[in-house]
Parts: structure tokens; C-alpha cells; sequence
């Protein structure tokens, strides 16, 4: 799955929402989230954000994100 970061944090960009084929963002707080359940790990957002928040979860040190755009996807 990919999986929303820090820099997402109050951005207002939405083109990540726009190019995702299956619709797998959420809105959490103060940020976006995908729903690991439903994220078909296509990559199509990654270079669409422009604050570049968004990882694959193959990156080191993202347990932290992981669980925040669990959580706010309400996979939990
Ligand atoms: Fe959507 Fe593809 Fe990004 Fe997953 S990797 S959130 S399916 S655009």
C-alpha cells in the first residue's frame, strides 16, 4: 500500500484524489489518508502530490503513518 506523511498535513492540494482509479483516500483531521484495505498499490499518486507526502509503505520508519491512515480510513 502507499500511505499519506507528514507533509500532508493541512495541505489543500486534492490531485492525489483526482488520479486514484480505485478511490482510496479518506479524510482524516488535518490531512488525507488511504485505506490500506482498498489501496491497489498502483503508484499513480505518489508524483501527483505536490507536497510529496505520499510513500510506498516499503520505505523505512513508516509504522507511525501506517497507523494514522489506518485509522483515519476507519480500517480499525
Ligand atoms: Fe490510489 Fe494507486 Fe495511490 Fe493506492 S497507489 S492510493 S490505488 S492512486
Amino acid at each position: 500500500t502507499y500511505v499519506v506523511t507528514e507533509a500532508c498535513i493541512k495541505c489543500k492540494y486534492m490531485d492525489c484524489v483526482e488520479v486514484c482509479p480505485v478511490d482510496c483516500f479518506y479524510e482524516g483531521d488535518n490531512m488525507l489518508v488511504i485505506n490500506p484495505d482498498e489501496c491497489i498499490d498502483c503508484g499513480v499518486c505518489e508524483p501527483e502530490c505536490p507536497a510529496e507526502a505520499i510513500l510506498p509503505d516499503t520505505e523505512d520508519g513508516l509504522a507511525k503513518w501506517l497507523e494514522v491512515n489506518a485509522k483515519y480510513a476507519e480500517v480499525w
